[in-house]
């Protein structure tokens, strides 16, 4: 290991005494499962702040061989369609102040679009304001006069934000709501019966989603799939225990359901802020940038909301395209599983941190971000360990 990596590993293990032990017992029961597995032990984090834990701390050159970590479809960033971030860019040359969370303003529209990203269609003198929150854009529309479009991104954790206001009329007239929000079951179970060519022994599960809906939302990977599944918290040592729990089950070949998170998580979650959401929105097919439509994955506002749908206010088209992939972008395979962000001919060459060109370099979450940011720590880690 070069210098880079050892510094982050030696940061964990001050940081956590236990994490030493941990990564020992994992290279033991690591090693056992690829013996009786006669093949690589894969495990999907299915979490960009996993991802960035993972990448950060240097947990891939920790594990023995043939135990492989890959990213998952967790940033809500990196899957939004192009189509949305196309008409809200027209929207804001048009009159419309669109109000985006600071991790959607670089995100690419679909190709041969006007604007290349909301921003672009700033700079170009569209109206585009970056918000902190659901309340922040309330406030922005409540002082401002004019229409407003907040630009709903975002997975299970997010949606409280808006669906509580909604719920409780408390929304202002002038603000509507672009809802781009996408679920992560639905895509998980996609994930195990389309993705053919990705063999999964093992998922740590979202640990912020879980909190809304509960961890027992993923019993259907075990159950369905005979996939061992940990929700998992966002420490460093939370994830060497959910790679440990999970080998665990594999050595002993069965899939059970372990939350690990359980100083967040319940059982069945915030049953408040999940209930609003169902108060607010129906379930429908959605499409999903890069990997295609997934059955009711997307959700809509119901019908007694739809005063506040800038969909049908403005007519946004909800449509699945794939003209929203860049050429040679590998973003939807990486999110799948099936490639690494160094796989990319673009990675760190015609895409970087600062000037992202696909959707997986823009977000906090997006995994070629993190490892773009964390470069000589993966450089480090893939000298060590064989992924894919
Ligand atoms: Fe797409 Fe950029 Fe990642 Fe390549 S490096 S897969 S172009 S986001």
């Amino acid at each position: 290991m070069t210098g880079d990596l050892i510094a982050r590993v030696k940061e964990l293990y001050e940081r956590n005494p236990e994490a030493r032990r941990i990564v020992e017992a994992i290279a033991e029961l690591g090693r056992r499962a690829v013996r009786e597995l006669g093949r690589p032990v894969k495990i999907m984090n299915f979490c960009g702040t996993h991802e960035w834990t993972i990448t950060h701390y240097g947990i891939r050159s920790l594990m023995p061989e043939g135990v492989e970590l890959v990213a998952g479809p967790g940033c809500p960033v990196c899957v939004t369609p192009g189509h949305y971030v196309e008409a809200l860019a027209n929207l804001s040359m048009d009159g419309v102040t669109v109000l985006t969370y600071g991790d959607a303003f670089k995100l690419p529209a679909r190709r041969g679009s006007r604007f290349r990203s909301l921003a672009d269609a700033r700079a170009a003198g569209g109206s585009v304001r970056i918000v902190y929150s659901f309340l922040d854009a309330m406030r922005v529309a409540r002082g401002g006069g004019g229409e407003y479009v907040f630009f709903a991104v975002g997975f299970e954790t997010t949606m409280p934000s808006t669906s509580h206001p909604l719920a409780a009329g408390a929304v202002p007239q002038n603000l509507k709501i672009l809802t781009a929000y996408r679920l992560t079951p639905p895509v998980m179970r996609y994930m195990l019966e389309s993705v053919s060519d990705v063999r999964l022994d093992g998922v740590i599960a979202p640990g912020h989603v879980s909190a809304v809906i509960g961890a027992n939302a993923w019993s259907f990977l075990p159950k369905d799939y005979g996939v061992p599944t940990v929700v998992s918290g966002f420490e460093p040592v939370d994830v060497l225990l959910s790679i440990l729990y999970i080998l665990k089950m594999v050595c002993e070949g069965r899939a059970g359901l372990v939350n690990e998170y359980s100083r967040v998580v319940t059982p069945s979650g915030n049953r408040a802020a999940w209930g609003e959401v169902l108060e607010v929105h129906d379930f429908v097919d959605a499409y999903w940038r890069g990997i295609g439509v997934v059955r009711g994955s997307g959700a809509v506002l119901k019908e007694r909301f739809k005063r506040y749908d800038a969909g049908s206010e403005y007519g946004v088209k909800v449509e699945a395209d794939f003209t929203d992939v860049m050429p040679g972008c590998r973003c939807g395979d990486v999110v799948l599983g099936r490639a690494r962000p160094t796989d990319c001919p673009h990675f760190m060459r015609g895409c970087t941190p600062s000037n992202p060109y696909g959707p997986c370099m823009v977000g906090q979450e997006g995994t070629c971000r993190i490892w773009g940011e964390n470069l000589p720590a993966v450089l480090d880690a893939l000298r060590r360990v064989r992924i894919g």
